[in-house]
């Protein structure tokens, strides 16, 4: 069977890929989002998002996901609910493989996002959203007054705890070793910061507590000391895995797997564009993924038009 041939492909439908698929849309492209299996990207793993604008009162992030789903199949994009298994990208038409079908575009936009690293914790999972989180800048806010625990000892722990430190009432870092990663700039700030305490060379064992966070037993690796210290909140910052694995030996990716874009949203290959987390490691808001994703649909707009290869 001939494989369905589309004006630009979308891969991923977190807040970057619904944003493309509405722009293209609305430029009339034929418009395909590969979804994945399960659609929606990190905000699926949401609960009340606040700083998305137009939105007065908290919205749940599946009920964000699902209006801009909406928004974008008003404006005639079509849905695959599967992941794309393989990609080629060597000349256009690129094609773009699911469990089940084939699919061509004159372009393609990358929007596959970063997963968060969790520590792999049962109750780290059972906890996610009553307490437990990965993005400081998204829940600091419900822990006013509260305590918290920061697992990790990069640029993202210091710099959300210090975030974190303008709401609670202390935050507590704990790092595997005895001497952090983060930039010397931001270890300054964290050791003169009073609402700030260090547990060195320890990992967090269990985090405690029925239907919300109560605390977390935290174990020393050099004596095997055990600590339980009451908090609120765990933020867990321990790194972000790119979502790229099928895009290796296709695009250039950095040497942490990100897509490396050069002017805009523009990767190593012509026509193939990327947009939101799986480009930026740095911002990782819903807003400012939506933002590229526009960025990405304008820029594969002009390359078709430049290139005379609307398909609309
Ligand atoms: P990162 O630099 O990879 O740091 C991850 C931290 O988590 C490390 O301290 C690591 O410990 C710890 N860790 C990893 N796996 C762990 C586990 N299973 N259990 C406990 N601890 C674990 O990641 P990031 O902080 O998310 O930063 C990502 C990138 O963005 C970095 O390149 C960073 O420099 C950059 N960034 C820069 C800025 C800035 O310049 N202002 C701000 C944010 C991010 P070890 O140290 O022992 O490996």
């Amino acid at each position: 069977m001939d494989p369905l041939v589309y004006g630009v492909i979308v891969i991923g439908s977190g807040p970057a890929g619904l944003t493309a698929a509405v722009y293209s849309g609305r430029a009339l492209l034929k418009t395909l989002v590969v979804a994945g299996a399960v659609p929606g990207g990190q905000l699926m793993l949401t609960t009340e998002v606040e700083n998305f604008p137009g939105f007065e009162q908290p919205i749940l992030g599946p009920q964000l996901i699902e209006r801009m789903r909406k928004q974008a199949e008003r404006f005639g994009a079509e849905f695959i609910q599967d992941d794309a298994r393989e990609v080629d990208f060597k000349s256009p038409p690129f094609k773009v493989k699911t469990s089940s079908e084939a699919y061509e575009a004159n372009a393609v936009i990358i929007a596959t996002g970063a997963s968060a690293k969790w520590i792999g914790l049962q109750s780290e999972t059972r906890l996610r959203g009553r307490g437990v989180s990965s993005c400081a800048t998204c829940d600091g806010f419900f822990f006013r007054g509260k305590d918290t625990v920061t697992v990790g000892g990069g640029d993202v722990a210091l710099e959300d705890t210090i975030f974190l430190t303008s709401f609670v009432n202390h935050a507590t870092i704990v790092h595997r070793r005895d001497k952090l990663r983060a930039s010397e700039i931001l270890q300054e700030r964290a050791f003169e910061n009073p609402k700030i305490s260090f547990v060195w060379d320890s990992i967090v064992e269990d985090i405690l507590g029925g239907q919300k966070v109560e605390g977390v037993r935290v174990r020393n690796v050099k004596t095997g000391k055990q600590e339980v210290i009451k908090c609120d909140g765990v933020f867990v910052a321990i790194g972000h895995q790119p979502n790229t694995a099928i895009f290796q030996g296709q695009i250039e990716l950095d040497e942490k797997g990100y897509v490396i874009t050069r002017h805009a949203t523009a990767t190593s290959v012509g026509g193939v564009f990327a947009a939101g987390d799986v480009r930026d490691f740095h911002y990782r808001q819903a807003v400012t993924a939506a933002g590229d994703g526009c960025r990405a649909a304008l820029d594969v707009r002009d390359y078709l038009e430049t290139k005379g290869l609307r398909v609309t």
